[in-house]
C-alpha cells in the first residue's frame, strides 16, 4: 500500500515509521511510505506555513498554498489517491473504517493539520475528514499515525499471524477475550486452568464466553443480539445467569 502524510513535523512520522511492526511492513515492501514536509513548498526564505486569521481571533491558520503545492507535486504521478485530512472536526475513526481502508486500492494521503487548522478551501483537495476522538491535539501527526497504524496491521503478511487482526476487539464484534503468558502462577495469581488443558474446543468457548462477558461489560451495544450464532446465544445466556448467580 502507498502512503503519503504531508506534514510540518516530518520526524515526527519517520521516527514511528521506523520502528517495530511499521518498519517491519516497510521492509517487506508492503507499504511504500512518504513523508512530504509542507514547509519544502514555501515560497519565502523563513520556510513560513500560517498566518494571521481573516476576521481576526486567536491563533495562526495553516496556509493554503503550500498544501495545495505539496499535493500537486504528489499528484504529478497521475495516480489518483484517497486523501484524507486529520480533523477533530471528521467522522470518528473505528476499526471497521479501518477495515476498508485496508481494502481499497488507491494510496492514501493524509494531511497533517496544525495550529487553528488549515485554510478552510484546502477541503476540497480532500475526500474525506477523519476525528480519531472528540478531543484536540496539538497536531494531525498523532491521528495520521493512529490510522496509518491501524490499517497497516490489517495488510495481509504484516501481522507475524493472520489470525491476531480478525480476533482484536472489534472485529470479530466483541472485545478481545484475556490474554496470559507464561509463568503460569505469579505470586498466586494463576492462568485459568483450561487454557491449560490443551483441549482447543474448549479453550475456544472459554475464550468466546470471555469476549462476549466482557464486552457486555464494558460496551454493550457492540453486541447485536440479531447476528448472534446459536452457540453465541447460548453462552450469552449461561453469562447473564452467571451474573446473576454472582449477584445472589
Ligand atoms: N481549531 C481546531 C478545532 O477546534 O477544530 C483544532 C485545530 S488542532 C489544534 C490542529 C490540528 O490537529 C488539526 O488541524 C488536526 O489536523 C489535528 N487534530 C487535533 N485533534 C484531532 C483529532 N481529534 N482528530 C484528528 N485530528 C486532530
Amino acid at each position: 500500500m502507498k502512503i503519503d502524510v504531508l506534514t510540518i513535523f516530518p520526524g515526527m512520522i519517520t521516527s514511528y515509521m521506523t520502528q517495530g511492526m511499521m518498519a517491519r511492513a516497510i521492509q517487506k515492501g508492503l507499504v511504500d511510505l512518504s513523508v512530504t514536509d509542507i514547509r519544502d513548498f514555501a515560497t519565502d526564505k523563513a520556510r513560513t506555513v500560517d498566518d494571521y486569521p481573516y476576521g481576526g481571533g486567536p491563533g495562526m491558520v495553516m496556509k493554503i498554498a503550500p498544501v495545495f503545492s505539496a499535493m500537486q507535486s504528489l499528484q504529478s504521478d497521475g495516480i489518483k489517491r484517497h486523501v484524507i485530512l486529520t480533523t477533530p472536526q471528521g467522522r470518528v475513526f473505528d476499526q471497521s473504517r479501518a477495515q476498508e481502508l485496508a481494502t481499497q486500492s488507491k494510496p492514501l494521503t493524509l494531511i497533517c493539520g496544525r495550529y487553528e487548522g488549515i485554510d478552510e478551501r484546502t477541503l476540497e483537495l480532500v475526500n474525506e475528514e477523519i476525528s480519531i476522538g472528540d478531543y484536540v491535539l496539538t497536531g494531525g501527526e498523532l491521528p495520521a499515525l493512529v490510522i496509518i497504524d491501524s490499517v497497516v496491521r490489517l495488510i495481509p503478511g504484516v501481522l507475524g499471524d493472520s489470525r491476531s487482526g480478525m480476533e482484536d476487539s472489534f472485529s470479530s464484534g466483541y472485545l478481545d477475550y484475556p490474554h496470559y503468558t507464561r509463568p503460569e502462577e505469579f505470586q498466586g495469581r494463576c492462568v485459568p486452568p483450561v487454557l491449560l488443558s490443551g483441549n482447543h474446543k474448549e479453550i475456544n468457548r472459554w475464550r468466546t464466553k470471555q469476549a462476549i462477558r466482557k464486552t457486555l461489560k464494558l460496551k454493550p451495544y457492540l453486541i447485536n443480539t440479531e447476528t448472534l450464532t446459536k452457540e453465541e446465544q447460548i453462552i450469552l445466556k449461561e453469562i447473564k445467569e452467571d451474573i446473576e448467580n454472582e449477584l445472589s
